[in-house]
């Protein structure tokens, strides 16, 4: 019953979305239930207004507040995590709790202001339990964080945890193999790290964590210098 108030629901949406004032007949309701719905935006603002209204995966029924990312419309250096936590959640902010604060003194140890910096996450909306975001969610948000990528026209971007890693590279291989060295993708540079909360249960990670942020601070200084 809600899945199809829901696909009602965004079928209407849809209609309305291009340009549709009166109500159509049901023949054409199968047909739209294959499309992408992702439709291109026009700017930052209008993605995140999409994004608070989307229905795309199961996990809009238990959010409270879905989170876009923030930052600057455009800067150099792209921050992605896995998903919003509890905190993010409640106040659709993302990296606003623990391991957000670790985050911050993490950008603090390399000198980089979090101002300077646009974040966000693979998956905009918190999966129950803080749970990691099973494929099919990922796979319904990931085209946010392409149209994000297009408009922020981030020059580095770094990845935190495997799951921002693995969707951002688009690859199966474990961190382990990933970590250490610079990626590119689409022009872009790309370094993997640990994800702060993995580094809150297991502090002795934090001195490989802080080779790849050295790594990180010196790839944003030469594009600050360039
Ligand atoms: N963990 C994430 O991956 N993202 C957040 O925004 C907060 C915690
Ligand atoms: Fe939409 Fe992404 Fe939230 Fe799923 S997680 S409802 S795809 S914004």
């Amino acid at each position: 019953m809600w899945e199809a108030l829901e696909l009602l629901e965004k079928y209407l949406f849809y209609l309305q979305r291009l340009g549709v004032e009166a109500l159509p007949g049901k023949k054409n309701l199968k047909r739209f239930l294959d499309l992408d719905l992702t439709l291109p935006v026009s700017s930052l603002k209008e993605l995140y207004e999409e994004v608070k209204r989307c229905t795309k995966c199961k996990l809009h029924r238990t959010r409270t507040h879905a989170v876009p990312g923030e930052g600057p419309e455009q800067t150099r250096l792209m921050l992605v995590g896995e998903a919003p936590g509890r905190d993010e959640d409640l106040e659709g902010r993302p990296f606003v709790g623990r391991a957000g604060k670790l985050l911050d003194q993490m950008l603090a140890a390399i000198k980089i202001k979090r101002a300077e910096v646009y974040i966000t996450n693979v998956v905009k909306c918190r999966p129950p339990g803080n749970r990691t975001p099973d494929p099919d969610e990922i796979e319904a948000c990931l085209p946010y964080l392409a149209q994000q990528i297009k408009f922020v026209s981030p020059r580095l971007i770094c990845t935190l945890g495997l799951i921002a890693a693995q969707s951002v590279l688009g690859t199966t291989e474990p961190l382990s193999r990933l970590r250490g060295r610079v990626h590119e993708k689409d022009g872009i540079k790309v370094v993997v790290t640990y994800h702060p909360a993995f580094l809150l249960r297991f502090p002795a990670r934090k001195r490989d964590a802080w080779e790849d942020l050295k790594m990180l601070q010196k790839l944003y200084q030469e594009l600050v210098r360039a």
